[in-house]
């Protein structure tokens, strides 16, 4: 089974997942996407037995069969099973691996990418995700629920078809903490949302501004971390992905297909990694009495995407700092500016 350990020294949580890779040679960097053509490949219509039983189905809007289907991972990295135990030895801390690992499969076709689909079939995959995190949040052992996608090979994605997965685990993530904690800190100064005053004068300034649309924002971050990092904000106060009513999805579905056909048509259908920051599970905390007191007031959902164009070498690890090349300004220029339709020799 799976273990979350405690490292004391770097103040950070590592999940050892020994049931997912065994041996040196299995850790070899894989070269190629298994499963480049359907032939093989798990997500397949008509191959569904190949997966793990489905736990939820959204259907085509003309009955043949689904549109997104989620089941469990195969190879978890934490399962479901079990009770949560935290032990101490000296310093070092543990809690079991207990969690979730679902897989969601975004669209029968092997080779639609995010930006090629439309936005009815985007929409489908965030209501999956809206639907997963509610069930999920049921759950009191779980603390958060990650949804994220992996796009090419040096993104982490192992099987071409589109997916994106969904870790819960038993504690809140490193960075989803980080934003938390500075999110309430602001809003007990100020008495205002830190991404609201953010967006707020992100569009006054307007040259980290990608795209607008009536409902959302994309931007490159001030301190972006990655070339091309692009977040997609809510422009109206919210704290919770799950609250999205849907004309939010849908509108939300629309500007990430735009920002994934630009991304697309500048960097040469890079890797990238789209991640989902909503609020946590909001269940009290033994401890914490005052956690999620303002939760619905300070904190904003948020998604972020990164391509994966530059690499993490010696100094990003020795120092937790990264070198971005593309000041963000020049970023939301170029996206702004892309031809969403364009070839990537345009
Ligand atoms: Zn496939
Ligand atoms: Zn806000």
């Amino acid at each position: 089974m799976s273990e979350l350990r405690f490292d004391p020294i770097r103040n950070r949580w590592v999940i050892v997942a020994p049931e997912r890779r065994l041996r040196p040679h299995e850790l070899i960097r894989p070269r190629f996407l298994a499963t480049p053509d359907p032939s093989r490949c798990p997500f397949e219509p008509g191959r569904e037995s190949l997966t793990p039983p489905e736990i939820l189905r959204i259907p085509r809007p003309d009955g043949q069969g689904w549109q997104v289907r989620v089941v469990p991972n195969k190879f978890p990295a934490l399962r479901v099973e079990g009770t949560i135990e935290r032990r101490g030895y000296g310093p070092y801390d543990s809690i079991s691996g207990v969690g979730a690992h679902e897989v969601i499969v975004e669209h029968p076709d092997h080779d639609r990418e995010l930006a090629d689909m439309e936005t009815w079939e985007v929409e489908a995959i965030f209501q999956a995700w809206r639907t997963r995190l509610l069930d999920l949040r049921n759950d009191t052992r779980l603390r958060y629920i990650l949804l994220f996608k992996n796009h090419g090979l040096e993104a982490g994605a192992s099987i071409a078809h589109p997916h994106s997965q969904l870790i819960a685990t038993p504690i809140i993530p490193e960075f989803v903490t980080q934003e938390l904690a500075a999110c309430r800190r602001h809003f007990r100064r100020k008495e205002r949302c830190l991404f609201c005053d953010v967006i707020r004068m992100e569009l006054e300034h307007g040259e980290r501004i990608a795209l607008e649309s009536p409902r959302y924002v994309a931007l490159a971050p001030w301190a972006s971390s990655f070339p091309f990092e692009t977040w997609i904000l809510p422009r109206t106060h919210m704290h919770d992905f799950a609250a999205a009513p849907e004309p939010e999805l849908r509108a939300l579905a629309s500007i990430v297909v735009d920002v994934a056909r630009r991304l697309r048509a500048l960097l040469d259908d890079p890797p990238f990694n789209m991640v989902l920051h909503t609020a946590p599970s909001p269940h009290p905390r033994p401890g914490h009495p005052d956690d999620w007191t303002t939760l619905e007031y300070d904190f904003h959902w948020h998604l972020e995407i990164v391509p994966r164009i530059s690499r993490i070498a010696g100094f990003e690890w020795g120092s937790g700092f990264t070198i971005n090349p593309t000041p963000p300004e020049e970023a939301a220029r170029f996206l702004r500016d892309a031809d969403p339709d364009g070839g990537t020799d345009a």
